[in-house]
C-alpha cells in the first residue's frame, strides 16, 4: 500500500506523532493509501516554515511579476499531471473520472487568473482634505494563510484559495480533508519544479480536530480559507475571533432549481438530473431542491423519475458509468438517515430511497439516486443538506411563490431558473438570495466570475478579480511635505 509523506519547508516529511491512517476507495471501500496523522507540533513547524518564506525570506524578495511567472509556470506544470491527479481523486472519493479529469485540465486556468493578476495589485494616492501632506496606500499581503479544504473536489478548491492567495504575496499551509489527502500531497510537490521557493507552499495531513484546529488557532497564521460544512465554518469563526484571523468561507447550501413551464422543458429535464446527481449530490451546489410550476408538475416528474431510473450505476473510472459512489461512510450513513427522516416529515418517496446493490456497483457504498415528491418547505429534506443523490421536489403556482419558496432556507449559495421569458429571467434573478444564479443551464464555473454565499452558505467571495482582496491588507502612509 502507497505510503505518503507530507511536505514542510520544502522536504518530504512523516509527521511528528509516527502514526499513519488509511484513506479507502469508495468504489471497492478497500483502503489503498497511508496518510500521516499530523500533530499541532507539525502544523508548528509548517506555519514556522511558511512564515519565514514570507517574513524577510525569499517569497517577498521577489517581484510581483516574477511570484506571477511562478503562479504561470505552475499551471505548465499542472496541465501535464492533471490526468493522473484526477485518477488519485477518484480512487479517492469515488467521482467519475470523466467529471474529475474535466475539472483538473481547466485548473490550470486558475494559476494563469491569478498568475497574470499578480504584478497588477495597485493602491492609491489619495486626494485629501488637508494640506501639507501626500497620502498613497499600499496593498500588503496578509502572511500565513491555512487552507482547509473537503473531500468532494479536493484540488479544484484549494486551487480557489492558494491561487490568489499566493498571487497576493501570501505564502500557504495546505490542510486537505482526512479522506481525501493523496491529491494535494502529489500537488504540492509540483511547486518545486515550477521553481518556488522553499517554505512557500506546505501541506499537512490529518484530522479536522487536531491538525485543523491547530491552524485556527495558530498565532502566526492571518487567514483561514475554509471550505467545508456550515457547522464548521461556525467552530472556525468563533475560534479564530480569539486571535483576529482573517476568515474566508465556502459553506453548504440547499439550492432551489426552478423550471417554469415556459421552458424548453427537455434542457430542464437535463439540468435538474445534472443538478442533483452529478458527482451523486455532493457538490455544495447541488440542486436539490427542484421547484415545478403547477401546470408541468406532473408530466415533468414523471419524466424525470423515468430518466433517473436509467442512471448507470457502477465503477467511476469506467466512461459509461453515470452515478458513482457516495465518498465516505459517514456520508454514506447521513444520507440514509434522511431517507427515514422525509419519509416521516411526509414526503413521498418516488424513486430509490435505499442503497444500490446492482452487482456493477460491487463492494462500493453506492445509494440509488433518490427523489422525493409532495415536500414542502416545513420539512426538514427541503431545509437541511443532505450532500447525497436526493432530490426534493416542490410545486408552486407563480413567480412570487416560487420565490418565496427558494428563499425560504437558511442557505444562499446557487439558485437556477428555467424559463424562456427574458424579463422573469432578470426579475428572479434579481430577488434570489444566492451567490450565484444560472439561468436556462446549472453548475457553471469559472476562475473569472465571483463565487460565494449568501446567508449561511458562507462570507467572502472566490474566483474573479476581487478574490484577492481576502488575502490583502491595505496600508495608508503619510508624508508631511
Ligand atoms: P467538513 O466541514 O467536515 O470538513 C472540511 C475540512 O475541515 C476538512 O479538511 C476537515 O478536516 C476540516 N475540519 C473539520 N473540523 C475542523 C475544525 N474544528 N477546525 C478546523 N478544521 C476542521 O466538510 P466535508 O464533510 O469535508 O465537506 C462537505 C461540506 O463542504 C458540505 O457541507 C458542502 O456543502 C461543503 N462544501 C462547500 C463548498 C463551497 O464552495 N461552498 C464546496 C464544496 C463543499
Amino acid at each position: 500500500m502507497r505510503r505518503y509523506q507530507m511536505f514542510i519547508d520544502g522536504e518530504p516529511s512523516d509527521s511528528a506523532s509516527g502514526e499513519w491512517f488509511e484513506t479507502a476507495n469508495p468504489y471497492t471501500g478497500e483502503p489503498w493509501a497511508q496518510i500521516p496523522r499530523g500533530t499541532a507540533a507539525d502544523v508548528d513547524r509548517a506555519v514556522g516554515a511558511a512564515r519565514r518564506a514570507f517574513a524577510g525570506g525569499p517569497w517577498p524578495e521577489l517581484t510581483a511579476s516574477e511570484r506571477g511567472h511562478l503562479l504561470l509556470r505552475l499551471a505548465d506544470v499542472l496541465a501535464r499531471e492533471a490526468s493522473r491527479l484526477a485518477e488519485i481523486e477518484v480512487r479517492d472519493n469515488g467521482k467519475l473520472y470523466a467529471e474529475m479529469s474535466a475539472q483538473l485540465k481547466y485548473l490550470p486556468a486558475w494559476f494563469r487568473y491569478f498568475g497574470g493578476l499578480a504584478d497588477k495589485i495597485q493602491g492609491a494616492v489619495i486626494p485629501l482634505d488637508k494640506k501639507g501632506y501626500f497620502n498613497f496606500t499600499r496593498r500588503e499581503p496578509l502572511g500565513v494563510v491555512a487552507v482547509i479544504t473537503p473531500w468532494n473536489s479536493p484540488l479544484m478548491l484549494t486551487a480557489w484559495k492558494i491561487a490568489p492567495a499566493l498571487a497576493a504575496g501570501c505564502t500557504v499551509v495546505l490542510k486537505p480533508s482526512e479522506f481525501t489527502s493523496a491529491s494535494t500531497l502529489e500537488f504540492v510537490r509540483l511547486f518545486e519544479e515550477a521553481g518556488f521557493p522553499k517554505g512557500v507552499v506546505n501541506a499537512v495531513t490529518g484530522f479536522g480536530a487536531e491538525v485543523g484546529a491547530a491552524l485556527v488557532e495558530h498565532r502566526d497564521v492571518a487567514c483561514i480559507s475554509f471550505t467545508g460544512a456550515d457547522s464548521t465554518g461556525r467552530r472556525i469563526n468563533e475560534a479564530a475571533a480569539a486571535t483576529f484571523k482573517h476568515v474566508s468561507l465556502e459553506l453548504g447550501g440547499k439550492s432551489p432549481n426552478i423550471v417554469f413551464a415556459d421552458a424548453n422543458l427537455d434542457d430542464a429535464l437535463n439540468g435538474a438530473i445534472s443538478g442533483i446527481f452529478a458527482a451523486t449530490g455532493q457538490t455544495c451546489i447541488a440542486g436539490s431542491r427542484l421547484l415545478l410550476q403547477s401546470s408541468i408538475h406532473d408530466e415533468f416528474v414523471e419524466r424525470l423519475v423515468k430518466l433517473a431510473a436509467t442512471a448507470r450505476m457502477g465503477n467511476p473510472m469506467d466512461p459509461a458509468t453515470e452515478v458513482g459512489p457516495v465518498t465516505t461512510p459517514p456520508q454514506y450513513e447521513k444520507v440514509l438517515s434522511y431517507i427515514d427522516i422525509a419519509k416521516s416529515d411526509g414526503a413521498r418517496l418516488l424513486l430509490g430511497g435505499k442503497p444500490a446493490s446492482k452487482p456493477e456497483c460491487g463492494t462500493g457504498w453506492f445509494f440509488e439516486p433518490t427523489i422525493f415528491g409532495d415536500v414542502t418547505s416545513s420539512m426538514r429534506i427541503a431545509q437541511e443538506e443532505v450532500f447525497g443523490p436526493v432530490l426534493s421536489v416542490m410545486r408552486f403556482e407563480d413567480e412570487e411563490e416560487a420565490l418565496r419558496i427558494a428563499n425560504d432556507v437558511r442557505f444562499g449559495l446557487g439558485a437556477g431558473v428555467w424559463t424562456s421569458d427574458i424579463g422573469r429571467a432578470f426579475r428572479m434573478s434579481e430577488r434570489l438570495q444566492a451567490g450565484t444564479v444560472w439561468v436556462n443551464t446549472y453548475r457553471a464555473v469559472s476562475c473569472m466570475s465571483p463565487f460565494g454565499g449568501y446567508k449561511d452558505s458562507g462570507l467572502g467571495r472566490e474566483n474573479g478579480m476581487a478574490a484577492i482582496e481576502a488575502y490583502l491588507q491595505t496600508k495608508s502612509v503619510w508624508i508631511n511635505t
